[in-house]
């Protein structure tokens, strides 16, 4: 029975990285072969630690172990007092378990020489417009697909894939090595288990060709910036008739230049001018809708003051409510000033009290308080 591998480096189950690392060193330091030579208990602990670490310090490898236990290693040649750690036997194991999760170009082999084909990324980028309204978008992906000519089998037509015979079809040889026996993939059908005698012309053996797909793609209302959308089956063919990969678009939405986004409310900045603040008035904003609304500022209105157009922003995912529209003023001063503006400027600087003002006027009393407590 082999001891669990959070128990040999005496870490607790939720231990981090750090810890991982403090433990292993400390481990690894005290029952390193070279300071208790000859020592065979010493030695295999020292080996236990390794394994241990090893595995831990992966976190692919970890979530197996927290899954599975030893289990998930356990057809990877790492018996006993584990031997060569870190050997290429994980690997095999890791793309068993996680091969289906993991998409990404890794393959799987299956019985008969079939591949599952890889998964392909298909950039996409649309405006802020096309992400409120949605769209069917029409992508083109180079793609290989399976080979009419041969069904996908690599064949030559009316003819079959032989088993190898170097392996038996197993894909992989076994090799005696002194005390050892190793196994590894078969070199002449390089694991597949079968050989093809006569290719398929069209394909050369492979069971695909390369071709250009058009693909028509729904994108919803109201999707946001890094939304990954998974169509499968849609990626590479997979090879002599192994399934095809997925194809995953990685959606992104252009900055707008008048519009930001924070999920479903919008948020713009208007400038207006000093006399509009001061005064009142209105102005008008083109929403995503296509439509003009009217935003009416208050006389006296401050720098920043935010307004709520209610229901101006962008849709929801499936859903039928819709987000606000935020537009937040920044009152402009004016410059380049003529002769009788500043005029006129000055004479109203002269007719101002502090009620034209309370908050710069309240400031600066409040902070010659302050000043002046320094001196009791
Ligand atoms: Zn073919
Ligand atoms: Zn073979």
């Amino acid at each position: 029975m082999k001891a669990d591998f959070y128990e040999t480096l005496g870490v607790q189950k939720g231990a981090d990285e750090k810890e991982l690392k403090a433990a292993f060193r400390k481990l690894a330091m005290q029952f390193h072969p070279d300071r208790n030579p000859g020592d065979q208990a010493c030695e295999h602990k020292f080996k236990e630690i390794g394994e241990a670490y090893e595995t831990l310090k992966d976190p692919q490898k970890r979530a197996a172990y927290d899954r599975f236990g030893h289990a998930a290693f356990e057809n990877g040649g790492m018996n006993g007092g584990g031997q060569g750690f870190g050997a290429g036997g994980f690997a095999d194991i890791f793309e068993d378990i996680f091969g289906d999760m993991m998409g990404g170009g890794r393959q799987r082999r299956s019985s008969g020489g079939r591949e599952r084909g890889a998964d392909l990324r298909y950039n996409m980028e649309i405006t802020l417009e096309e992400a409120y309204a949605g769209k069917t978008a029409q992508i083109h992906v180079p793609a290989s697909i399976s080979c009419t000519d041969c069904s996908g089998s690599g064949a030559k037509p009316g003819t079959q894939p032989v088993t190898c015979s170097m392996c038996g079809g197993n894909g992989r040889v076994r090799a005696a090595q002194g005390f050892f026996s190793i196994e590894r993939t078969c070199p002449t059908c390089h694991g597949r288990g079968q050989t093809i005698k006569d290719p398929c012309s069209k394909c050369a053996g492979q069971g695909r060709v390369t071709e250009e797909r058009s693909l028509s793609v729904n994108i919803p209302a109201g999707i946001e910036d890094g939304t990954r959308i998974r169509l499968s089956n849609e990626g590479e063919a997979g090879l002599r008739g192994g399934p095809s990969g997925d194809l995953y678009i990685f959606l992104s939405v252009k900055p707008h230049e008048f519009f930001q986004r924070d999920g479903a409310d919008l948020y713009c900045k208007v400038p207006i001018s000093m006399t509009t603040a001061a005064l009142g008035g209105q102005f008008e904003v083109a929403t995503l809708d296509g439509t003009q609304t009217r935003v009416k500022v208050p006389e006296g209105t401050q720098n920043g003051r935010q307004f709520r157009l209610k229901s101006k922003g962008m849709p929801v995912l499936r859903q039928p409510n819709i987000g606000d529209l935020y537009i937040q003023v920044a009152v402009e001063t004016p410059q380049n000033l003529s002769k009788r503006q500043r005029e006129l400027l000055e004479e109203f600087e002269q007719l101002s009290s502090k009620d034209n003002s309370p908050q710069s006027s309240g400031f600066f009393a409040r902070m010659k308080d302050f000043f002046e407590s320094f001196g009791e």
